[in-house]
């Protein structure tokens, strides 16, 4: 080696350590989770989906939670009981939302850690009128919740689940096409060589919103006998649903019911390191926060685990996070201490826990590659969600992200950072503005989604595993 190789070399070698001293490494950030925690990660994701399997809906997924924390020692919250240190309670609203705390050693004047999620995912609710029969065939009216893009619900093994209130105000509860032997049902689709019209409408307009009907049966009543009366498929299926469930046509104008993907949560990939399901936005977030909820001990700040409805439409309704059910519930916690409300608010800190958009190498043009989240590179930290220039979001401060970042990787969370998207191709928000809209410090953190709001969303087990991780870690976080 010459002289003056060996100095170039020299540089290069500075050159390097400097980069690697002053650059973001974004590389191979999912290659660096420990083998441990990817094996944790596996044996996580079981348990997570049976979860997906039984919580369909979110009176579903307060079920299952409700079982969840009373086996952990968990009772449902009194209204003027004195609680104290350690102490694991449970508040429940209208069996849709609920919020989950731990009593902490310190006061409440010293604030609360808040995570918290929501519970709806978009799916196909009946109308309140919704029966008819048509060309001989029963079906079902609808109105699809939250934002789908509705071609991709047709042709699609869908289960229905909910409550019908009867007149006499007893509840039946509903949940048909999820066991092997229940029958399913469908939105049909125009086949292919007859859809030369139906191709020219705008692909927003591929499927009408009253395109979106539910076939529910074929068969008329007695069908052996000769008869020239009308409706019998209908009179039929009414007949079937009054010997299984005691109800007659005017108990729809009281019921909940909610058409929703049939299949299971399964494993997708050869490496099975991907999990395909219904309703993950934002069930695998609501489930990361309950199960680092449960694995809390006493926590230094008291612990509180909001799982919330109606975030699909826009968190409005009595159970959403736009309504006050959940200051109104840490307002009975403080009364009874004497503490003032906007005290506890103040020193609060809230994890606003929601799946983001990965990048998808088949939609690159919409991410903007350096600020994308990617599947496998962790829980995903976003400073920010909106739309049009952040309009309608809450940006978390940089103190907070300072401080929400030290305690990650104090605990060994994988993170990264995310947005929803290019600027000005779209956007979103979450429940982060309305608890943010309370005086707390609040955040977005999830985990990286494909495919969001269709009727199978991806996630990675990794990244699952790690947004628990990020979520223990800030619930026992000082
Ligand atoms: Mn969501
Ligand atoms: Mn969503």
């Amino acid at each position: 080696m010459s002289g003056k190789e060996n100095k170039n070399n020299i540089e290069n070698v500075k050159i390097k350590e400097l980069k690697e001293k002053l650059f973001l490494n974004r590389e191979n950030l999912g290659h660096s989770m420990p083998t441990g925690d990817i094996r944790k990660a596996v044996k996580f994701c079981e348990k997570y989906k049976k979860f997906l399997d039984l919580s369909k809906t979110e009176r579903e997924v307060v079920d299952y939670a409700v079982t969840i924390l009373r086996r952990e020692g968990f009772t449902e919250f009194r209204e003027g009981k004195r609680y104290t240190t350690g102490d694991k309670l449970f508040y429940l609203n209208r069996g849709k939302a609920l919020v989950a705390a731990i009593i902490g050693k310190e006061g409440l004047d010293k604030g609360v850690n808040i995570l918290a999620s929501h519970i709806d995912s978009p799916r196909i609710d009946l109308k309140q009128n919704p029966l008819y029969e048509d060309a001989e065939l029963a079906l079902f009216k609808t109105h699809y919740y939250g934002g789908i893009k509705k071609y991709q619900w047709t042709t699609v093994p869908l289960a229905l689940h909910g409550v019908i209130v009867k007149a006499d105000g007893t509840i039946v509860k509903v949940n048909i096409g999820e066991s092997e032997d229940d029958p399913v049902f469908v939105i049909t689709d125009l086949l292919p060589h007859l859809a030369q019209q139906q191709y020219k409408r705008p692909s927003a307009d591929l499927v009408k919103g009253e395109e979106l009907n539910l076939l529910i049966g074929s068969m008329p009543f007695r069908s052996g006998e000769r008869t020239k009366e009308s409706d019998l498929v209908k009179l039929n299926i009414m007949n079937v649903l009054f010997e299984k469930y005691g109800i007659v046509e005017s108990d729809f104008r009281s019921a909940e019911l909610e058409a929703v993907p049939a299949f299971k949560a399964t494993d997708v990939g050869f490496d099975r390191s991907l999990i395909g399901a219904y309703g993950q936005d934002d069930r695998v977030c609501a489930y990361t926060t309950l199960m680092a909820t449960v694995a809390c001990r006493i926590p230094t700040r008291t612990v509180v685990t909001v799982l919330a409805d109606k975030e699909e439409v826009g968190s409005d309704g009595n159970t959403g996070l736009n309504s006050q059910f959940l200051e109104h519930f840490i307002e009975a916690l403080a009364e009874v201490k004497s503490v003032p409300l906007r005290t506890v608010l103040l020193n609060s800190r809230c994890i606003s826990a929601d799946v983001s958009a990965a990048f998808d190498p088949t939609f690159a043009n919409v991410l903007e590659k350096m600020n994308a989240p990617y599947l496998n590179h962790g829980a995903v930290l976003m400073k920010y969600t909106g739309s049009r220039g952040k309009s309608g979001t809450n940006d978390a401060s940089a103190e907070y992200v300072g401080y929400i970042r030290s305690l990650f990787d104090e605990n060994n969370v994988s993170w990264q950072t995310g947005m929803l998207g290019k600027v000005d191709t779209g956007g979103g928000g979450t429940v982060a503005k309305f608890i943010s809209a309370l005086n707390v410090d609040t955040i977005d953190v999830g985990v990286p989604m494909l495919s969001m709001h269709s009727p199978f969303e991806i996630t990675a087990k990794k990244d699952i595993y790690m947004a628990y991780k990020a979520f223990t870690a800030f619930a026992n976080s000082k």
